[in-house]
């Protein structure tokens, strides 16, 4: 016979049989080497056997891709400390009480779920997915457990619609530790600013005093909850979001443009140009040659194109640069003047804004603390969500993006 003997892992437990029953699934009769159980009344360990509990059944890691089961019959221990002797029913530390899994299994399922979904893994390893959903339930946490979070730098608060066409959402706040590892800190249900404000004051004092910056957008919500809880050095409005904007502003000019020369030109001119208006979308410095030249046609056609984009380069050569803080501000604020009096119209909306939060966003510059790290969260929760259609309790949101982000970690 083409046999193997490999140990079990569970170094507490005897083998006594093993079978095959008839779904195929291996069956290993097992009994604890223990001979004591600690007395649920004392503490103490209850030694004397009284009995047994009824027989149990638990899955266990697979071998050879099939479904493995312990099946042990507990003891039961009477404690002689106590007076009335009471029963105790052997625990044991490879199990959960009452759980069909061990805590083997528990442990692969829970890195099977990492990038995954319930569904998906409850069709892999089948088991089904509310044994799955208990699992997880057990073994992650539905908020930040504090005590586990060290060396936290920066902190970042963001939101997410969580349906599709509704006015629904909820605030995601993540955090960078000194060792740039990513940690999901909370799932808020809401982005009002007194939400966000108490959560940020319920940041425990050892926590908090090490962090130095809290990244958000431009969303007065956040921006006011972090001023009140860390103060105005503390805030950082991440130059992202600052660059998302005026680029859209840009690209609303393009589609004006666009609109007007399509009426003014002939159409084989006008097909030519169309094609190239991805350009102005894209990084300059990922430009080659003849996209430039091509750039340098469309800027015949459209003089104020040219300027509106000249000018949103500008501004992103001032947060590619290495500046103070001081002569950051200085170099927006001539920014700002030069636009102003262009003929230029489509950063009017943006030049509000950018006044209105200049004083953070060029904080900016004072450690160059990029939120990156917190839109790169924003894309996973996005591919999470992608992932599990129908994420909408805050819990379930944290649960698994604590898996994605901090799963390997946990359960490696
Ligand atoms: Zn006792």
């Amino acid at each position: 016979m083409n046999e193997i003997t490999i140990p079990l892992d569970i170094k507490s437990l005897k083998i006594i049989a093993q079978t095959i029953d008839k779904n195929g699934n291996i069956i290993i009769d097992v009994e604890s080497v223990n001979t004591c159980s600690s007395c649920h009344k004392c503490g103490k360990p209850a030694t004397k056997h009284n009995g047994t509990a009824p027989m149990r059944l638990i899955r266990h890691l697979p071998i050879f891709d099939t479904p493995v089961y312990l099946r042990i019959t507990p003891v039961r221990y009477s404690c002689e400390d106590c007076d009335d002797h009471p029963t105790t029913t052997e625990q044991y530390d490879w199990c959960d009480r009452n759980a069909t899994t061990t805590k083997g299994l528990e442990e692969y399922l829970m890195r099977c779920l990492i990038h995954s979904t319930i569904e998906d893994v409850s069709k892999k390893e089948k088991i089904s997915c509310q044994i799955i959903q208990t699992i997880l339930d057990r073994q992650i946490k539905v908020e930040v457990d504090w005590e586990k979070v060290h060396g936290i730098e920066t902190l970042g608060i963001d939101e997410i619609a969580i349906k599709k066409g509704y006015r629904s959402y909820v605030t995601v706040v993540s955090a960078k530790t000194q060792e740039g590892s990513l940690k999901i800190i909370a799932i808020l249900n809401g982005r009002d600013n007194e939400l966000i404000k108490s959560f940020l004051e319920s940041i425990p004092l050892h926590v908090k005093k090490k962090i130095k910056t809290v990244c958000t957008d431009m969303f007065d919500s956040f921006v006011n909850a972090a001023i009140d809880v860390f103060g105005v050095q503390t805030l950082v409005i991440d130059r992202y979001h600052v660059s998302q904007l005026y680029r859209k502003a840009l690209d609303k000019l393009r589609i004006k443009e666009t609109s007007r020369l399509k009426g003014e030109l002939d159409e084989n001119d006008y097909a030519e140009l169309e094609g190239m208006m991805w350009i102005l979308r894209r990084d300059h410095e990922c430009l080659s040659k003849a996209d430039k030249e091509k750039l340098e046609l469309l800027y015949q056609y459209s003089p104020l194109l040219k300027k509106a984009h000249r000018y949103a380069l500008k501004l992103t050569h001032i947060f590619n640069t290495h500046s103070h803080r001081k002569s950051a501000m200085a170099k927006m604020n001539r920014w700002i003047k030069s636009v102003e009096k262009s003929e230029l119209a489509c950063f009017n909306k943006f030049i509000s804004t950018l006044k209105k939060y200049q004083p953070y966003i060029a904080n900016y510059f004072k450690a160059r603390k990029n939120s990156g790290f917190v839109e790169g969260l924003n894309n996973k929760i996005k591919v999470a969500k992608r992932r599990c259609y129908g994420l909408v309790k805050v819990t379930t949101i944290f649960q698994r993006l604590f898996l994605d982000l901090q799963g390997y970690e946990c359960y490696a």
